[in-house]
């Protein structure tokens, strides 16, 4: 039998050496978080979660930028949490995000030894927003590709986070694709959709109008996605994840998106020790927090009032905006912070529903 997982979304540091155009955490303080607080603030956590049932606790390391911690911060936090574990019985497994650029082979075996070999990172194609103080948008993916050279050199597997932009629907599907799978040799590709947390002004103003052409690109990309993929060891999600849903009735690995309600598996705590739905949220201010796990007790936390109102989200959606959707069982009407970034509350279906509409067409006709 599967065992009860929860999600922590562990954001250990909001400093970062990039200074990406979209990012949600650029005008946050800095601040990391000490090693004693963390041991506290996770075992409070385990012990409450192991009360609750839960087996497993993943554990998503995002920052900022994880990497500026040091080796040395990441495998003291290791430790701690192999003590937490003998302690409570809650098995962890961590997943590391990271922009690679201070990536070096001092790393090497943390990542083999904790991270099971595997790194996400950040890269669109084109590249429009990201960037570094030092690094201007033309030359990023150029630092991006040494490093993820110098990673895979070392046996590291790096998995792409994509957002798709203006000019990816310019260029269309094959060359976004082939780039990815046949320029760089990247195995698997996450793609993640815009929203504009605390953007404003332009960047708003293009992810508000470009719904209809990502639309088309995310058609086309996964048609063509379908004719590619049997013949290579390759794979995008959530494309995966959805067709797996159609042959197998169920998702079996569901990104948090198309959860049933995500608040009751996933839940991110920043380096003061604030907890949110997840990092996204930990940028809105108090009224998203959940409170404070280094100065309050779980209990308090999975009782917070923000939190009850994204369980009630469903229950107005199921009867409202999804009410008739076929796909309802595969969607639960999507993310609810795309929903609240594009209209200011959570109470309908997420903005990129005809995208999902789209995947969830061409899975059950062609899965
Ligand atoms: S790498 Fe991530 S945290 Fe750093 S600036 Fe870019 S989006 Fe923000
Ligand atoms: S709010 Fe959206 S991004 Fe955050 S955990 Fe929920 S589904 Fe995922
Ligand atoms: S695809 Fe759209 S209508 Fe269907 S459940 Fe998702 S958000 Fe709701």
């Amino acid at each position: 039998m599967r065992k009860k997982e929860f999600s922590l979304i562990f954001v250990p540091t909001t400093s970062c050496n990039s200074s990406c155009a979209y990012c949600f955490q650029q005008k946050k303080k800095k601040e990391s978080m000490t090693l004693d607080n963390y041991e506290q603030a996770v075992l409070r956590l385990a012990q409450y979660l192991r009360i609750k049932g839960t087996e497993k606790l993943n554990f998503y390391w995002q920052g900022g930028e994880v990497m500026l911690l040091g080796v040395g911060y990441i495998k003291s936090a290791i430790k701690i949490q192999e003590k937490i574990g003998r302690e409570t019985g809650i098995e962890f497994k961590n997943r590391l995000q990271t922009n690679l650029l201070l990536y070096d082979s001092s790393w090497t075996s943390v990542i083999k030894e904790s991270f099971g070999g595997v790194l996400g990172s950040s890269l669109d194609f084109p590249n429009l927003y990201r960037r570094a103080p030092e690094i201007s948008i033309e030359k990023y993916p150029l630092m991006w590709l040494e490093k993820y050279k110098l990673a895979s050199g070392d046996g590291i597997r790096v998995n792409a986070i994509s957002i798709p932009n203006r000019r990816s629907f310019k260029i269309g599907p094959k060359a976004f694709l082939d780039y990815y799978r046949k320029d760089l040799g990247i195995q698997s590709i996450q793609l993640n959709f815009a929203f504009p947390f605390s953007a404003g002004g332009r960047l708003r103003k293009e992810m508000e109008n470009s719904l209809e052409e990502l639309n088309n690109f995310i058609k086309d990309l996964f048609l063509y996605y379908l004719e590619v993929r049997k013949d290579h060891h390759f794979e995008i999600s959530p494309f995966e994840n959805i067709l797996s849903s159609f042959r197998d009735r169920g998702i079996k690995q569901r990104p948090c998106i198309f959860s049933r309600v995500c608040a009751e598996n996933f839940m991110a705590l920043g380096p003061d020790g604030s907890c949110a739905l997840c990092d996204c949220w930990l940028e809105g201010g108090e009224k998203f927090r959940f409170g404070n796990l280094i100065k309050e007790e779980p209990e308090v936390l999975f009782e917070n009032t923000f939190r009850k109102r994204i369980f009630k989200r469903l229950d107005k959606i199921l009867n409202e905006d999804c009410y008739d959707c076929p796909f309802l069982q595969m969607c639960f009407g999507g993310c609810p912070v795309r929903t609240y970034s594009f209209y200011g509350d959570i109470f309908h279906k997420d903005f990129y529903c005809p995208v999902y509409l789209t995947m969830f067409r061409i899975a059950a006709e062609r899965a």
